[in-house]
């Protein structure tokens, strides 16, 4: 098999004037079992298709800049999630407008929780939500810890969950994925995450898109399509990512 630059070479080309511009929310107080590899996942993998990728990390007191393709955010303590409820409150109505208009989102554990209405953690603390997402959480007695499975409709997602929050979905939301194993929204109802639009949130850290080529994929090719009208991704050589995605599936832990 070629290698993976040479197989690319020609797709570069064609997509050589393509950018997209990911948008890190938090990525200090938000951040942790390595959920920045999401994004570096994004930029590796769109680069090898010759797309160019800006990245902006986006804290508090910083403005999320309207050209913005791709907004990632990753998972925290509950105290990381206090610090930064003020100011996601401000960025309330840019971001529902963003994902009313298809800006492609992905928000892990302690970010998901906040895309919904409310996060009430298990000492009786409110943290506001901004309700992008049609779902709320309460903080449970235990934590819910482990690798995960989940069957999606972009194949099986593995991850990694570590929360006490247990997220309830409204009646009308459509769940991100049904859990093959690991507890998922809240352990009860075989749920887990939640979409909306090309919003995604989820319990799966992981890192997520590292050990899930094909669901980074889709990510940047919904962020393609709604810019530039089609997406051509040439196939890449996933061996190792899905050595990684088999090894997580195997361990408990
Ligand atoms: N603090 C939240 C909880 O425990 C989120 C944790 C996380 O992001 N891993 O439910």
């Amino acid at each position: 098999m070629k290698p993976r630059e040479q197989r690319t070479e020609n797709r570069e080309q064609r997509n050589a004037k393509q950018a997209l511009t990911i948008v890190h929310l938090y990525p200090k107080e938000m951040n942790i079992y390595g959920d920045t590899g999401n994004r570096l996942a994004l930029q590796r993998r769109a680069a090898w298709r010759g797309v160019a990728i800006q990245v902006k990390l986006v804290g508090v007191g910083d403005s999320i800049p309207g050209e913005t393709d791709i907004i990632i955010g990753g998972g925290g303590q509950d105290a990381g999630q206090s610090t930064i409820q003020d100011d996601l409150l401000t960025k309330a109505e840019q971001l529902h407008t963003m994902a009313q208009n298809g800006v492609v989102m992905l928000m892990i554990c302690g970010m998901y929780q906040l895309f919904g209405r409310a996060f009430t953690t298990s000492e009786g603390t409110l943290i506001k939500g901004i309700g992008v997402l049609p779902l709320e959480t309460v903080g449970g007695e235990t934590r819910m810890i482990g690798n995960t499975v989940y069957d999606t409709p972009f194949g099986e997602l593995v991850g990694y969950e570590n929360h006490s929050g247990l997220t309830m979905l409204d009646d009308t939301a459509t769940a991100l994925a049904k859990v093959v194993q690991g507890d998922g929204n809240n352990g009860q109802d075989g749920t887990e995450g939640c979409r909306v639009n090309n919003v995604f949130g989820t319990y799966s850290h992981g890192p997520l898109l590292v050990k899930n080529p094909q669901f980074a994929d889709e990510l940047l090719r919904l962020a393609l399509e709604r810019k530039y009208g089609h997406a051509e991704l040439a196939l890449l050589d996933d061996t190792i990512e899905q050595a990684a995605h088999a090894t997580a599936k195997s361990r408990p832990r």
